[in-house]
């Protein structure tokens, strides 16, 4: 990972996925800061007000959205601005490829996938939140972002806290790398009283507040998982040096162990704010108005180790990551498809992991190394999770 940066005085930001949690923050911390940052894309799925409401907030140039449909609606919600429109999922690859300093890249799944890697050649920082583009397609991102000299800032608060606790220059002089859970709302559950869980249940986060779909897999811990991938893409430890640990507070965001019995932690309260700033504003700290951590007021900070058996989804990614190839992939396509049956009320919460589980044994490992592989893999995995809720469901 390079840490290279040109320093300019007005820094060039462009939001892919800003009507997510991510996205919106960060368009809110650009939109505060016009002596930092000045607004070149925003790019969002299908919600066309919300992004007009963004694209007026930061001014944007350009603004895409996925949705053929919502093309009209989003058209004449910025009527009157100089905004440039576009529609399609073209059009939010070209938002990625508009000049930028920065390109924040928080698209949730693996429609982030295409944004992310045509940002990563223009060879400046990309502000990463979209987990999928290092788990599904980790060696052919990296790949793309090492040709083109880009930096990869990750936003997920975990990864920005190793991000900013690693010496990249004595990666040798670092031990361990400790990644921490909150452990998710049904961290105390049996497993017979994780079987009764229901949605409404699932998507209250005990700290962080975030998008369904990263709600589930923080219960589940699958988002866990696949920040276990995630980090061993982004540093340069072996797999096996990188240990998960339950802190219920997240108030220690992750924590790097070096080989003098250092542990180099970061701390803050649990808002996704102070990791998109860092990532928009590093090596330089900017202004966010994020609660401050009063330790004396918290008391105590706790800490466990996760629980293989009632949260199969770690060992289900640990699994992945040390088989290579197309597994996470699979792993997550098919976590993608039985979270969305869960949320749409169609499988039971227990059911999510053997869903995942079942679509990796259906499905032979198969290499991961181009774009067109890892599509395959991730078809072939929405296609073999279908099959296995609709069994499920007739059974
Ligand atoms: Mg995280």
């Amino acid at each position: 990972m390079g840490r290279e940066i040109t320093v300019m005085s007005i820094r060039r930001v462009s939001i892919l996925g800003a009507t997510g949690s991510v996205g919106a923050a960060a368009a809110i911390l650009v939109a505060n800061a016009p002596e930092r940052f000045e607004a070149v894309a925003i790019a969002g799925g299908r919600d066309a007000e919300a992004l007009a409401k963004t694209a007026r907030l930061v001014n944007a140039k350009f603004v895409a959205i996925a949705d053929t449909n919502q093309y009209a609606t989003l058209k004449q919600l910025l009527a009157g601005t100089a905004a440039e429109v576009a529609a399609g999922d073209d059009a939010v690859v070209e938002a990625a490829k508009r000049p930028a300093d920065v390109i924040v890249s928080a698209i949730v799944g693996a429609a982030g996938l295409a944004p992310t890697l045509a940002a990563c050649d223009q060879g400046t920082v990309v502000a990463l939140a979209n987990k999928e583009s290092l788990v599904c397609a980790g060696e052919v991102a990296l790949a793309r972002a090492r040709t083109a000299g880009a930096t990869l800032m990750p936003v997920d608060s975990e990864h920005s806290a190793i991000f900013q606790c690693f010496e990249v220059d004595r990666a040798h002089a670092v031990e361990r790398i400790t990644l921490t859970a909150s452990g998710g709302p049904f961290r105390t559950l049996s497993l017979a009283e994780m079987a009764h869980v229901r949605l409404e249940d699932a998507l209250k986060h005990p700290n962080w507040d975030m998008g369904a779909k990263i709600t589930i897999d923080s219960a589940t811990m699958m988002n866990k998982g696949l920040e276990l991938i995630e980090a061993a893409r982004l540093f340069p430890v072996p797999e096996d040096q990188i240990d998960v640990l339950v802190h219920p507070q997240s108030i220690i965001h992750s924590m790097v162990s070096y080989r003098d019995g250092s542990v180099l932690a970061q701390l803050g309260a649990p808002d996704m704010q102070t990791p998109i700033a860092v990532a928009l504003a590093w090596p330089d700290r900017m202004e966010t108005p994020t609660d401050r951590l009063d330790l004396a007021a918290l008391g105590q900070l706790t800490f466990e180790a996760p629980d293989p058996v009632r949260f199969p989804a770690l060992r289900l990614a640990r699994e992945a990551l040390s088989a290579g190839g197309d597994r996470p992939a699979v792993l997550n396509a098919a976590n993608e498809v039985a979270v969305a049956a869960f949320l749409a009320r169609r499988i039971g919460y227990l059911d999510i992991a053997g869903i995942v589980e079942d679509t990796l044994n259906m499905l032979a490992t198969a290499p991961a190394d181009t774009l067109e592989r890892v599509q395959a893999a991730d078809s072939a995995a929405r296609t073999a999770a279908t099959a296995a809720i609709e069994r499920l469901e007739a059974a």
